[in-house]
């Protein structure tokens, strides 16, 4: 029937349906408002009034064949020179327009970029915690995850080491900044540090190693925080972009990746990734969606909510006697789990209706991710729980 692949797939993908299933089975025991569910990253702030506004002008004002018609694979022209000039705007880069791929979403820019640049037996370096789905997308192109473990001190990139993990077949590094599931953003420092390895290891190996970057959570940053523009810092490097967590457009699937004139190899670059955007069946990103992208390109989702919700669960927790890393982007919290074995810490936490994911989803067991993008009087709700779920370790 469906291949062995497939079939692996399925099955390493129970934990989380598992986790779904689970908790619409604990709200119809106990009731919805008491189950705490931290384990999904659906924003929770909605879309800015601006980006329904921009799509009721597109349908108005702009021509319905072209609006729904097909264009370029790469995207609109025009669309692709609004994102190049913001982004140069805001970050002192030179971007142009033909080094700009609307994409369908992130993981359809990641996808994009992988099946652009892996063959079969190549490698990809993905530095724990990492989104899991990583792995899942290098291996849809024969390529082989390679994974750096967490630097648990910091949880910066854990650079120590990385010269040697490299080697003829490294052919990309995917890096996360803002980080899901630390919430921790990587430093100018850290990534200055980066390109000194890649410089000299590109010239050991003898050809050019992308870092694919990975940035979703761009906007979402706090205590004034500033998350440093990839470009500035990796010569060859390919910025992924999404608005599902910016603008709270999960479900619309619209992103971009963005490559800078100056990396190895440009122009076969941008073939490669226009004609991967189009065989992997993606055609084009959504035109609608582009055409509103234009209109809206500088706005971004209000992060006032999340940041609420993060200083008082970071704060409650913390006060609780759990040991949690302190976020600085995206919308989660990282937890040391107070045993070894985080699954069973996980299945504590459902007996008092918390839902938290296991991190060794994430490469990094001994941790749990909860997803703060909830509403604020749940979190309040959950404290009790918390509490007594604390009482079980700290007496
Ligand atoms: N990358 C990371 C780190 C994510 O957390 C997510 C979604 O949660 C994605 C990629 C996928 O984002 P998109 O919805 O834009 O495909």
């Amino acid at each position: 029937m469906i291949s062995k692949s497939m079939e692996e797939l399925v099955a390493g993908s129970s934990v989380i349906r598992a986790l779904f299933e689970e908790g619409k089975q604990m709200a119809a025991k106990v009731g919805v408002e008491n189950v705490y569910d931290y384990s999904l990253g659906n924003p929770s702030v909605p879309a800015p009034a601006a980006v329904d506004e921009a799509f009721r002008q597109v349908l108005d004002e702009e021509d319905s064949l072209y609006v729904h018609g097909y264009m370029n694979n790469a995207g609109y022209e025009d669309v692709r020179e609004a994102v190049a000039d913001s982004l140069n705007r805001r970050f002192g880069t030179t971007f142009s327009g033909d080094g700009i791929l609307m994409t369908v979403g992130a993981a359809g820019g990641l996808n994009t970029a992988l099946r652009t640049l892996v063959d079969p037996g190549d490698e990809v370096i993905c530095f724990a915690p990492f989104f899991g789905e990583y792995t899942n997308y290098i291996k849809n192109f024969g390529g082989v995850p390679v994974v750096v473990p967490a630097d648990t001190r910091t949880f910066q990139l854990n650079l120590e080491g990385l010269d040697d993990t490299i080697n003829e077949r490294t052919k990309a590094l995917i890096i996360n900044n803002p980080n899901n599931p630390s919430g921790v953003v990587y430093s100018a420092d850290t990534l200055r540090q980066l390109q000194a390895i890649l410089e000299k290891a590109e010239k050991r190996v003898g050809h050019p190693i992308y870092v694919i970057s990975d940035e979703p959570y761009r906007e979402l940053v706090y205590d004034g925080v500033t998350v440093p523009f990839m470009s500035l810092y990796i010569k060859n490097c390919i910025i992924g972009y999404s608005f599902s967590k910016s603008l709270s457009l999960p479900g619309e699937r619209i992103g971009y990746l963005a490559v800078p004139k100056e990396v190895d190899g440009y122009g076969e670059l941008m073939d490669g990734l226009t004609v991967a955007e189009r065989i992997l069946g993606f055609v084009n990103a959504p035109s609608l969606q582009q055409r509103m992208i234009k209109r809206c390109i500088d706005e971004a989702t209000d992060v006032a909510a999340y940041d609420k919700n993060r200083r008082f669960l970071y704060e409650s927790l913390t006060e609780m006697g759990f040991e949690c890393i302190r976020p600085e982007g995206a919308f989660y919290l990282f937890m040391k789990s107070p045993i070894e074995d985080e699954k069973v810490f996980v299945a504590e936490g459902k007996k008092h209706n918390i839902l938290m994911v296991p991190a060794t989803s994430f490469g990094c067991p001994g941790y749990v991710r909860l997803a703060y993008c909830v509403s604020y009087d749940m979190i309040q709700r959950s404290m009790p729980a918390f509490k007594a779920l604390a009482e079980t370790y700290f007496k």
